[in-house]
């Protein structure tokens, strides 16, 4: 089992759709976010092109923040999911310079909090938040290892890219291009 994402950018509007379902589905405090848009624009004037991208964490498949946890509370979880465990976080914001996609955040409680691929809904047979809600459907999830599933037939049929693949994570979010 490997859990990924893949998020298609020609059919993402920037709505923020998935930000807001994730604030409400996690609990998310007012001011911080697990997950964002970005408005990548390349090229010169006038010949422009903007790519709208919802940008959360990566679950790598080498994660610098796992490794760079002092007490374990950063971890793997079924199907590389990587997570934390609140109570054993101390704040010590380790993580958050490992990482190199500035996906984790410091919550006003003390522990660090993130993306978790929504695993309490995934280990139901549900969607995550931001997948269900997207009204373009631009967002796959599913199992790798499954050749059937959302993620995998995407991936088989479209060309796609990973963010900072010269960092060496491994990231599981695709972005198909
Ligand atoms: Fe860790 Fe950042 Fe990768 Fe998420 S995106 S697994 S927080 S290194
Ligand atoms: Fe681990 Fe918490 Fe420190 Fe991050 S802030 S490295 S999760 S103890
Ligand atoms: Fe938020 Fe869940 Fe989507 Fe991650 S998978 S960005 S936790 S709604």
């Amino acid at each position: 089992m490997r859990y990924a994402m893949a998020i298609d950018t020609l059919k993402c509007v920037g709505c923020s759709d998935c930000v807001v379902a994730c604030q409400t589905e996690n609990n998310v405090p007012i001011g911080y976010c697990r997950d964002w848009i970005v408005e990548a624009v390349d090229g010169t004037y006038p010949q422009l092109e903007i790519e709208l991208r919802s940008e959360r964490c990566n679950h790598c498949d080498n994660s610098p923040c796992v490794r760079a946890c002092p007490t374990g509370a950063s971890h793997y979880k079924e199907g590389g999911i990587v997570a934390v465990y609140h109570n054993e976080c101390i704040g010590c914001g380790a993580c958050i310079q490992s990482c190199p996609y500035d996906a984790r955040y410091s919550h006003p409680e003390g522990y660090v909090d993130k993306c978790t691929f929504c695993y309490h809904r995934v280990e139901k047979g549900q969607k995550p938040a931001c997948v269900s809600v997207c009204p373009t459907n631009c967002m796959y999830f599913g199992d790798l290892d499954d050749e059937n599933s959302d993620v995998s037939r995407m991936l088989k049929t479209r060309k796609y890219k990973v963010l900072a693949p010269e960092a060496g994570t491994k990231p599981m979010v695709y972005y198909l291009i």
